[in-house]
């Protein structure tokens, strides 16, 4: 039996053969939960609409202004890269190229990138640089923050209602678009054009997606691989738990591009055949490098709050607000609603994250073998949260840029924004820096634990 149909769970390290799916259904793994893969080979005209409408959108989108801000007969509007531009111009400059990045660079890239992937594959070509494209689109997933910044416009409009009026422009309603449009290109697995320019090679009779020789042995892998099975999201069922892990069988999968492989040696650095990237049991060092984001995360955690992040000036007083008090003046004002949004986006949400990677650092870190399927479910939690927080760094920035004017009204930002961007930042690459299947290595032998512990492997 070859290695082609096996898929490794990247949750808890269980190996699963592949198995058809009908529909919608997805395939799940039924140790941990996670989502394995699901039935969408037929999608790439699917997804080629889904970009090229996001592009049109997304031009419409910088295009128009974001809102109108009226106030005492004068008016104000702002599109995205005025709000940037305005914020590179204030006190508040470093947040300004995250913006940048998350909201402009990141989404437009990986919507021309889509773009320079799919045209080719769909006419069953593999476009020049392929390898390099794919792995540009899978490291800018987690930094695209479209739907965050939407709303932040929300919330931008509720603040504003009390001091001016804001009308959402057709900017906002682009960008609330867009959010829909990437949201359903993202949810793609990127494994499935992978496959497709593989199967496209191979057609072709060509070697084409591979630059190095194997570095592993990518022969028969043992007849036993397969005695997990495939769980359905429809038919899930957690009396089957799989039993045999990639580790156990001398398998490992390539985190870039989820290719399954047999047989890495142990004395020599190992890359994927496929698409280049080095190969790890575990992610190297993940224990140290989590504790020391994490570290870092948590003492910028009380700047973040203790220091103003919005000064605002009327003609009736001045104000200084931190992340805390905006939610207190969020629910004075009636906004119970988004003062609830805030405070769990931007007090809870931080503060949660940092609890469960202390959580599950400790506990891996002691070969805690209780509550597995739940401390992986937490995890899952905090990598599918942690970016909401950027909800604050979004308002401020808005704010700041819609309302100028003069001793009329004024908002100015504080300090303490910087400091919360740079926690929300921190707690997101701790969280990937931490390596889920620590949580499941406690089976093997103490001193197996030790090894997959300090991130060692390949
Ligand atoms: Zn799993
Ligand atoms: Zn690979």
């Amino acid at each position: 039996m070859s290695t082609a149909n096996l898929i490794i769970c990247e949750f808890c390290d269980s190996v699963y053969r592949r198995a058809p799916l009908q529909g919608r259904v997805v395939a799940c793994c039924s140790r941990c939960g996670a989502r394995l893969y699901r039935n969408s080979r037929s999608d790439l005209d699917v997804m080629l609409a889904l970009t090229l409408a996001a592009l049109a959108v997304f031009l419409i989108a910088n295009a128009y202004p974001l809102m109108l801000l009226g106030v005492s007969g004068k008016s104000s509007e702002a599109t995205l890269w005025q709000m940037i531009v305005d914020t590179y111009d204030s006190n508040v400059s470093p947040i300004a190229p995250v913006a940048a990045i998350t909201v402009f660079f990141f989404p437009l890239l990986q919507i021309c990138l889509y773009a320079y992937v799919l045209v080719p594959l769909r006419r069953g070509r593999v476009p020049v640089a392929f390898i390099g494209v794919m792995h540009a689109l899978r490291q800018m997933q987690p930094w695209t923050m479209v739907e965050v910044f939407v709303l932040g416009m929300l919330v931008a409009v509720v603040k504003l209602g009390g001091m001016a009026t804001a009308t959402p422009e057709t900017g906002m309603w682009a960008f609330a678009v867009l959010t829909f449009l990437l949201t359903r290109l993202n949810s793609r697995d990127l494994g499935e054009l992978w496959e497709c320019a593989e199967r496209i090679v191979s057609a072709a009779g060509g070697d084409a997606l591979r630059r190095r020789p194997l570095a592993v042995d990518a022969g028969e892998a043992p007849a036993n691989a397969a005695a997990g099975g495939v769980g359905q999201h429809s038919a899930f069922r957690q009396e089957r738990p799989a039993q045999v892990r990639a580790g156990d069988l001398n398998l490992l999968a390539c985190h870039a591009c989820g290719l399954v492989l047999h047989g890495a040696r142990k004395s020599s650095p190992c890359f994927c055949p496929r698409c280049d990237q080095s190969l790890h049991r575990r992610k190297p060092d993940s224990h140290a490098r989590t504790w020391a984001f994490l570290i870092a995360a948590a003492i910028l955690y009380i700047p973040a709050n203790v220091l103003t992040v919005m000064h605002t000036a009327t003609l009736f007083g001045a104000d200084d607000n931190t992340i805390l008090s905006g939610v207190v003046e969020l629910w004075n004002g009636g906004a119970w609603d988004l003062a609830v949004i805030v405070f769990t986006a931007s007090i809870a949400v931080p503060l949660i994250k940092m609890a469960c990677l202390l959580l599950l650092l400790l506990s891996s870190r002691r070969g805690s073998a209780r509550w597995r399927r739940e401390r992986t479910r937490i995890y899952r939690m905090v990598e599918l949260i942690g970016r909401w927080s950027m909800l604050d760094v979004f308002v401020v920035a808005l704010l700041l840029s819609l309302v100028r004017f003069g001793i009329v009204a004024e908002v100015r930002a504080g300090p303490g924004i910087v400091a919360f961007c740079a926690v929300v930042i921190l707690t997101m690459l701790a969280s990937m820096s931490f390596d889920p299947r620590l949580i499941w290595d406690v089976r093997s032998s103490a001193g197996q634990r030790q090894s997959a512990a300090s991130g060692t492997g390949a």
